[in-house]
């Protein structure tokens, strides 16, 4: 096997080597096409003194809503909100079945609108949840949610069956899946409604905001009074609303990031495929399983280490990265039913594959203007650390990592 080494040392980090990126390598940084067109309008929207409730959230909506092949769009202040407004017009007051595999969010939304998360496991392969594991959990359930995973399309007609056949709306938590396609269709018109984020680490951003795609008119107009504290224009509140609009400056933001996304996908792609190519011959990693002809948006670069065959635990090799001054995330450990917040849900049902891909997992850095050569950098330090599994494992830094 060759691999080119592109470090001075063969000693990694964590055992006194130099580290391969002495200035330190971040996690994540938002990519902003050329900013100038986008100052002169913020420059114009300031000018204008309209900050909210203006054209540029209307234009962003509709831009969004052909983009992606949906009747309607609806611009809010963050995923977050969207999802809790979207459970909320749904009446999703009782049991939500959803995965624990997922960004602490999706639950949260659900018990801020009043609901119960009731935790399915996942598919092993996609770490996507598994609709033959939700399936026997419908059953006076108010709804379905599911998340497509690093940007990785969930099994979406075995969902919708499943979540149909029940008679209850299926909610996507499409956060990372912008861009993202399921069987050449857009993500976005899948299930009652997808929610999107444009928060800082997404592969568009809007500095902070979200989207909800929907066909369903009244659900649409539920949430537009909904994001607006409920107050329907008169103020004579039909429920209890948030403040979650999106500003103008925020949307001009996110027209700006929209442009760029389908270059932003294709160099992820490209930088993904380098990065595994890199690690080729290394045991105990894989990725995210991506279905033959689905489109990810490889929101993160996500590996599933086996401790056995790779020497290391996933703990254990973000320990032996930051020695490399490599940033990475547990993305998602631990899992949501293992979180304080949902202590009260114990004892959670069974939920062996989530439990697993919470120990296995690590996120390593990748943004679309990433260079090839600190993706190679980070998958070569992943390799020297793996060379030296034995010796990285029982060093003095690493005694308190599991
Ligand atoms: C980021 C994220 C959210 C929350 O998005 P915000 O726009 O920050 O509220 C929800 N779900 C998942 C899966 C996420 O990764």
């Amino acid at each position: 096997m060759t691999i080119l080494r592109t470090t001075s040392s063969a000693v990694p980090g964590v055992l006194g080597g130099d580290p391969a990126f002495p200035a330190g390598l971040a996690f994540n940084r938002p990519s902003l096409p050329d900013t100038r067109p986008l100052l002169a309008r913020l420059e114009r929207i300031l000018a204008s003194g309209q900050l909210t409730n203006g054209p540029t959230v209307a234009e962003l909506e509709e831009r969004v809503a052909a983009r992606l092949g949906v009747r309607h769009a609806v611009a809010v202040s963050s995923c977050t909100s969207g999802l809790m407004l979207t459970f909320q017009a749904l009446g999703a007051r009782g049991p939500v079945v959803m995965p624990s595999f997922t960004f602490s969010a999706g639950p949260h939304a659900v018990r801020w609108a009043g609901g119960r998360p009731r935790f399915a496991d996942i598919a092993a392969d996609s770490l996507c949840v598994d609709p033959e594991r939700v399936r026997p959990l419908v059953a006076g359930a108010r709804a379905v949610s599911a998340t497509h995973l690093y940007g990785t399309p969930c099994r979406t007609e075995e969902l919708d069956e499943v979540a149909g056949a029940a008679g209850i709306p299926l909610v996507y938590d499409a956060a990372h899946a912008l861009g993202a396609r399921r069987r050449g269709r857009p993500i976005g018109g899948f299930g009652k409604a997808e929610v999107f984020s444009l928060s800082p680490t997404k592969v568009a951003t809007g500095g902070e905001g979200g989207l909800v795609t929907t066909d369903d008119a009244a659900l649409a107009e539920a949430l537009r009074i909904g994001r607006n504290y409920g107050n329907p224009g008169d103020y004579d509140c039909a429920f209890v609303g948030l403040n979650a609009r999106m500003s103008e400056l925020h949307a001009a933001v996110a027209l700006h990031s929209l442009q760029a996304l389908d270059e932003h996908i294709a160099r992820r792609t490209v930088l993904a495929g380098l990065f595994w190519r890199t690690l080729a011959g290394v045991p105990g990693l894989r990725g995210p399983r991506v279905e033959a002809g689905d489109v990810p948006t490889h929101k993160d670069l996500t590996l599933l280490v086996d401790a056995g065959p790779f020497g290391l635990s996933a703990a254990q090799l973000g320990a032996a990265l930051r020695h490399e001054r490599v940033e990475s995330r547990r993305y998602f450990h631990p899992p949501a039913h293992a979180q304080t917040a949902y202590r009260d849900l114990l004892p959670a049902p069974p939920l062996p594959v989530t439990e697993l891909a919470a120990r296995s997992v690590l996120s390593v850095p990748l943004w679309s203007h990433m260079a090839p050569a600190q993706v190679v950098g980070v998958a070569d330090a992943i390799v020297r650390i793996h060379e030296n599994a034995d010796a990285v494992r029982t060093c003095p830094l690493m005694q308190e990592v599991a």
